[in-house]
């Protein structure tokens, strides 16, 4: 944690922003360990191996849950079956795959089945989304639901104020990002319905694969529309949605709810208007083509050169009839399964 944060923190208990700074260590980089003290309602938050933590003992049982239910979790599994908690001698262990975050090194935690397989998946997505936000550098950034950070790094390289948030300890793993070539990003250990900033202080908000824990739309998009300037934008990729006809029944998701985390299954309509209730007035739905991940899936696994992929390579480099079958897919992805989607929410400039 750096000092200059403190310009724009905000006591999740009374509001206030003022604050007595303890600190222990400190490196030519940032305060490592201590204690701030919140000079109004004197409650203190720690500073470990960086990582802010605001969380407390007063989380809603939900949120405790999941965090002791995430990082209990034996999360990394190797070939031979042994399982490895997110602690700092996993992450010294496993370096290079953290590294190499998200679209992987090739190895078999990142194909099907393996432990970065869904981080693997969505890498190209979450490129191009980087890309389509056409950042100056100069933005603030907040990224809810960080995990290890490996997103925040992204925004930090390109010259972005960045600050990663999350409930649990993955955002440990941040620290090797940050030692790789100095892109550095703030960490914060915060709940996302209850962010410990000032109004008004952010330009972006980016969350992947995270928002859909909440419980309230409502509630967690009026908390992102309260810290993004006028013009700013909340954008949510990669999140879990529902079709209009689909049943939540499903086995995968049954099971990720048994196992304690709170996967809310919401409809794209739910989430617009959850936006929407939150204070937004431009909210927007994008879909990703299906052709272009389907030949980014298959290049990515080195695929031979089967007649289906060839099709739709064909169908690639001829824009007219691309853009005919992106249309075609778009009303099934509504109405069964939305797929490869993204949220972009803009608050007015007044
Ligand atoms: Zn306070």
């Amino acid at each position: 944690m750096r000092k200059k944060i403190l310009d724009i923190l905000r006591c999740i208990q009374c509001s206030a922003s003022d604050w007595d700074l303890e600190i222990l260590h400190e490196n030519h980089e940032e305060v490592r360990e201590g204690k701030l003290r919140c000079r109004s309602c004197h409650r203190i938050c720690d500073i470990s191996s960086g990582i802010l933590n605001v969380l407390g003992d007063a989380l809603p049982e939900e949120i405790s849950l999941e965090k002791e239910h995430a990082e209990s979790l034996g999360y990394l599994v190797t070939e031979s079956g042994e399982k490895y908690l997110i602690n700092q001698e996993t992450i010294d262990r496993f370096r290079g795959l953290f590294l190499s975050l998200p679209a992987g090194n090739g190895s078999r935690f990142f194909k099907s089945g393996g432990s970065f397989s869904n981080q693997a998946g969505n890498a190209e997505r979450f490129f191009k989304t980087l890309e389509s936000l056409q950042l100056t550098g100069k933005e603030r950034v907040l990224e809810v639901g960080a995990s290890f950070g490996w997103g925040s790094w992204r925004f930090a390289q390109r010259g972005c104020e960045v600050i990663a948030v999350d409930i649990t300890n993955y955002l440990l793993a941040s620290n090797l990002y940050i030692e790789e070539d100095g892109s550095y990003f703030e960490r914060v250990m915060a709940d996302m319905n209850k962010l410990p900033f000032k109004n008004e202080c952010c330009d972006l908000i980016f969350s992947h694969s995270a928002i859909h824990h909440c419980k309230n739309l409502e509630r967690l998009f009026s908390e992102f529309y309260r810290l993004l300037r006028p013009g700013g934008r909340a954008v949510a990729l990669h999140e879990c949605a529902f079709g209009v006809f689909e049943t939540k029944s499903g086995k995968a998701l049954q099971h990720a709810i048994q196992e304690g985390f709170n996967e809310n299954a919401y409809t794209l309509s739910e989430w617009k208007k959850g936006a929407r209730r939150g204070g937004f007035e431009d909210v927007r739905l994008h879909f990703f083509s299906f052709i272009d991940d389907y030949v980014t899936r298959k290049r990515m696994k080195k695929s031979s050169l089967s007649l289906k992929l060839r099709l739709a390579q064909w169908i690639q480099s001829h824009p007219c009839i691309h853009d005919v079958v992106y249309w075609l897919t778009i009303p099934p992805r509504i109405l069964f399964r939305p797929k490869a989607w993204m949220l972009i929410a803009t608050k007015s400039q007044r």
